[in-house]
């Protein structure tokens, strides 16, 4: 006997279940070692950020990650299953300083950095555990006691490498640069962190007009625009366009001609003709300004779109102000510091660019500076981690340079197989735009940058933990890990000079922790296995990982696949390429699958503060795990995903087919007590054969879907399948299924028990709960376990007479519609036209449409009118559209193959004329796709007294359903007597509704009673 099912599923209730019973049986420990030592599929996890507990978001890429393993596992590949968790950086920072209420770096600082280290730690190992929990929930089967942390000693020291081999080939440099800051985080940010949207803010700032005194020219001024009055303290030249032409007003002052108009023009001038002209600053009394020499410089770039044509050049608070600096021998003056303050030479001092503006604009005012204040809102840019507007700052950062690496990147890149296919192209962009990588920040917790630079000229940079040791001077006894602060307390001796030189404060980009993975944790030219060797400093405790040794990286490198979210091409992918192609050049994954972005189901962006934000927590345990899946599988992964409660009920609903399925036959079944065996038990019709060869086929389109990392097909071939299922086979068996038809039963149970076993990657608890229902005592205990179908015969020729025949049927059902006559009324005739391969299923056809004839053959109950087309036929007939129209309307054409028509000698294009349809008296028409179907409409009575026996059966069974009555309970039947012409069918009626006596009566509505 089978477990009976419910009604419906309770998807959370079950998904727990199952997840208990895993793990008490050991399951996927079970499926590891059935598969260890058989062929390796390479899956390189990229690290999810173990700062906050995972969002719905984090469920599309984790939803994709176990999908593909667990089909390579049904496939019987070895895999490694590690999962990886970043855990340092300016995110880690940012959260712990929030939670601390720190600040600024000075608070930090004031905490201790020790304190602070061991803050960031716990933090991270906390939500590790957190999303550890989140991701069973999902189903993700991952080896999670051996999860890679990237603050693993390890992982530094993997990182000092490369950066060692990086110095070796003349790469790595200091950079002086203006960069964009964040002046809550106190440190530069790199152009691949600031890409992308949600990078901008519309944020409103003031809109200036300042006038800069000429001193050689009388009463006259320049006007500048600025929507950053800090930066004006810093001011050293103005910019004009030399090719423009500018205009003095009445007023006294220069603007570019364009912008103000020639029509005040006291006189006009070449830009060119401006330069050299010098000028008072706004703020010549500040300290800093002693010895500055203000003047006007040539820009081609000037913008002649807004502003005035002049531009205000601070070479320490702008890029493009630094650039032309180099240019012109500019003094570069930076006026705020690290936190964005003002520094006291620049006045305002204290204060930060925020706070100092309405200062800077009174003083302008004060000194009749001032030619009109007013307001702008603009996208700005906000620090990606904290949401701070980013300034400009000159500063010191380090960078590696990209020139040298960026063709093999490329070359490499064209070698990996991206999905979706044109991602490649992005990745290219990236790689052909992407400017030297600034991988210094100046932070706390992170990866400490190796590098020693000596007064002598000599830039040390430490590679191993090894090498630090034999270098040190002091210091190492209280290095337990390579973090600040302890890192910091060890100096090194310079290998050039032998005088004792200090590690720089920086610490590195969180982009080199993920993209050194692939070397780091498979133990790349390790010459020894070290039992938990990853696992060591900061993540000592938290995890168990190993260190493997070189052979091992040889076996697992590269990855097969890697999967996250496609602005990863400028992150991870982009890393772990650059640090690969550096150090084995050679691409560190074979393929790729990318996805976009997840919305709430009205399609907006989520935001915890908008109120339409899901927890993770909240969607499993109300939608369940299943559903989620299903749903994210679904998507284009090219197109942001709408995700909710109303789309998750959706796909609810949809399941509930397959799983009244499952109940149909667990039901039936039951009754006859089928036992489930590996041959079927008595003959198979026609119909069993198309359900097996159609299984057939549901299996092989899997197989290729998930081949080709392509979800949204296993979707599709999945539901077409179980429409099938229950709309054919189940339909059109049901008789045999009252009968206990043992090869129906046989046939459908063979067919539910592969469809679990292909659609289990993507729902693994239901797939694996009506596995354990429907299973065989001789198979294994889970889906799992029993790996992918062997591939059978398959009749492709009855699956398209099937698929013909499903058609026919289904435009049979679309003519009767238009008919108005209703679904149980038996017609007379129907003709199809177009669907020769579901001729030999006429029977069949007939039957489901209640036609007692079905012919094959040319439809001529229709009556087909055409009109032309005339914007397209207008002006190609000119004065011959009169006769056409004539003749079209007189019926006077021939139809042409292809959906032409030939008409008084002109051959017109199905574009040409409009085609019209329409049935005949006495015919209901549907067609689609060059299938025609014709029903004749036309009544008998015989017909009408089959319809009201139909009526009758349908109104019986439903008050048996209604009663409570069981499948195999006989019945009486009581019928008024004004129905007594229905007893011309009594045997039939009996028959369908299992009615041991039909009886009449004086009773005003049928009744029925058990027998
Ligand atoms: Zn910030
Ligand atoms: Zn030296």
């Amino acid at each position: 006997m089978f477990a009976s099912l419910p009604d419906k599923p309770d998807h959370p209730a079950l998904e727990h279940e199952i997840l208990a019973w895993w793990e008490a049986d050991r399951i996927f420990e079970r499926l590891r070692d059935q598969n260890r030592g058989r062929p390796k599929w390479s899956f390189m996890d990229g690290p999810i950020t173990a700062n906050n507990a995972m969002g719905v978001h984090h469920i599309w890429g984790r939803t994709y990650k176990d999908v593909f393993q667990r089909y390579k596992a049904l496939r019987g590949y070895d895999q490694r299953y590690q999962n990886g968790f970043d855990s340092q950086g300016l995110w880690v920072e940012v959260e712990v300083e929030k939670s601390l209420g720190l600040g600024s770096k000075r608070e930090i600082e004031e905490y201790g950095l020790a304190e602070f280290a061991a803050r960031c730690k716990e933090r991270v190992a906390h939500y590790a555990a957190v999303i550890t929990d989140q991701s069973k929930r999902l189903g993700m089967w991952m080896d999670w006691a051996n999860s890679y942390l990237t603050f693993s000693d390890t992982n530094i020291e993997y990182i000092w490498r490369f950066l060692k081999a990086v110095h070796a080939r003349g790469w790595l440099y200091k950079g002086h640069r203006s960069t964009q800051w964040c002046p809550r985080c106190g440190t530069s940010l790199s152009q691949h962190e600031q890409t992308g949207d949600d990078k901008y803010e519309e944020l409103t700032h003031p809109s200036l007009y300042v006038r800069f005194p000429l001193l050689e020219r009388d009463r006259e001024s320049l006007v500048v625009w600025t929507t950053t009055p800090w930066t004006l303290p810093a001011n050293v030249a103005a910019a004009v366009r030399p090719d423009a032409d500018y205009v003095l007003t009445p007023e006294g002052e220069w603007w570019a001609k364009e912008l103000k108009g020639e029509r005040v023009a006291v006189e006009t001038k070449r830009g060119a003709d401006l330069v050299g002209w010098r000028y008072r600053g706004p703020f010549d009394d500040l300290p800093a300004m002693d010895s500055i020499e203000h003047r006007v410089i040539p820009w081609e770039d000037v913008s002649l779109d807004e502003g005035t044509g002049v531009v205000h050049i601070a070479p320490g608070a702008g890029t493009e102000d630094f650039e032309l600096s180099r240019i012109h021998g500019l003094p570069v003056l930076v006026p705020v510091d690290e936190s964005g303050r003002f520094l006291p030479e620049f006045g305002f001092a204290g204060l930060t660019t925020e706070e100092a503006r309405d200062p800077i604009i009174a003083a302008l005012r004060e000194r009749d500076l001032l030619v009109e204040a007013g307001e702008i809102t603009h996208r700005y840019p906000i620090c990606w981690r904290c949401g701070t507007p980013l300034i400009f700052r000159v500063v010191d950062d380090w960078f590696i340079s990209a020139q040298e690496i960026r063709q093999p990147m490329m070359d490499a890149n064209a070698t990996v197989e991206w999905t979706p296919s044109f991602y490649s192209k992005r990745m290219d962009d990236w790689l052909r735009n992407m400017g030297d990588w600034n991988i210094s920040r100046k932070r706390y917790f992170g990866l400490p940058l190796p590098f020693y630079p000596c007064e002598c000229g000599m830039l040390n940079v430490v590679g191993s933990r090894a090498e630090l040791e034999e270098r040190a001077t002091a210091g190492l006894e209280q290095l337990h890990e390579l973090h600040r602060p302890w890192i910091d307390a060890v100096p090194i001796s310079c290998e050039s000079c032998a005088k004792e030189v200090r590690r720089i404060p920086e610490v590195g980009d969180a982009w080199l922790d993920a993209g050194i993975v692939p070397f780091s944790t498979l133990g790349w030219e390790n010459p020894q296995w070290v039992e938990h060797g990853y696992a060591n400093g900061a993540s000592t405790g938290i995890s168990g990982a190993d260190l493997p040794d070189h052979a091992y990286w040889e076996e697992w490198f590269p990855a097969d696949w890697v999967s996250e979210s496609r602005e990863q091409i400028r992150l991870w992918f982009y890393s772990q390429c650059f640090m690969a192609l550096t150090l084995v050049g050679q691409s560190p994954y074979r393929a790729v699958l990318a996805y976009e972005r997840v919305r709430d189901e009205t399609g907006r962006e989520m935001h915890k503060s908008w109120g339409n934000a899901i927890e993770a927590n909240e969607a499993l345990e109300r939608m369940g795990a299943d559903v989620i899946r299903f749903l994210y599988c679904e998507q284009i992964p090219s197109q942001n995903v709408n995700f909710g409660y109303g789309p998750a009920d959706e796909v609810k609903r949809r399941l509930l087919r397959f799983w009244n399925s499952v109940k149909f036959f667990v039901d039936y079944a039951n009754i006859v007590e089928f036992e489930p065996g590996s041959a079927p038990a008595g003959d198979l019709q026609t119909l069993d054969r198309w359900l097996l060869a159609r299984t057939e086929q549901l299996v092989a389109e899997m197989a290729d879907a998930y081949e080709r990392f392509w979800a949204p097909d296993l979707i599709r071939s999945f539901e077409l399948f179980v429409d099938d299922l229950s709309n054919w086979y189940i339909r059109r068996s049901r008789r045999r299924f009252w009968n206990g038809d043992l090869a129906a039963l046989w046939t459908l149970w063979t067919a539910l028990v592969r469809s679990v076993q292909v659609i289990a990657p993507v729902m693994p608890f239901l797939a694996e709960h009506v596995w354990r229902v429907l299973r065989a005592d001789d198979s294994p205990a889970s889906v799992f376990l029993d790996g992918w179908p062997e591939p059978g015969d398959r009749d492709d020729a009855l699956i398209s007479e099937v698929a013909a025949v499903r058609r026919v049927v289904e435009l049979g059902r679309q003519a009767r519609s238009t008919s108005g006559l209703k679904l149980r009324q038996p017609l007379r005739r129907m003709v199809v036209q177009g669907a020769g391969p579901a001729e030999s299923h006429a029977n069949e056809i007939g039957d489901e449409l209640r036609v007692k004839d079905v012919e094959f053959g040319l439809v001529d109950a229709m009556e087909v009118r055409v009109k032309p087309n005339l914007p397209v036929l207008g002006p190609k007939l000119g004065k011959e559209l009169g006769p056409v129209r004539a003749a079209l309307a007189a019926g006077d054409f021939e139809q042409l193959a292809g959906g032409g028509i030939r008409v008084n000698g002109h051959e017109l294009g199905a574009n040409e004329v409009l085609v019209e349809r329409t049935a005949r008296e006495g015919w209901a028409l549907a067609e689609e796709d060059g299938v025609t179907v014709a029903l004749s409409t036309e009544l008998d009575e015989e017909l009408v007294l089959e319809g009201r026996v139909l009526d009758l059966i349908h109104r019986v069974n439903t008050m048996r359903k209604d009663a409570g009555l069981e499948l195999t309970d006989r019945i009486t039947l009581t019928l008024p007597e004004s129905e007594a012409d229905l007893l011309q069918h009594e045997e039939w009626i009996k028959d369908e509704v299992l009615a041991v006596e039909v009886c009449l009566e004086r009773v005003i509505e049928p009744q029925i009673a058990k027998a």
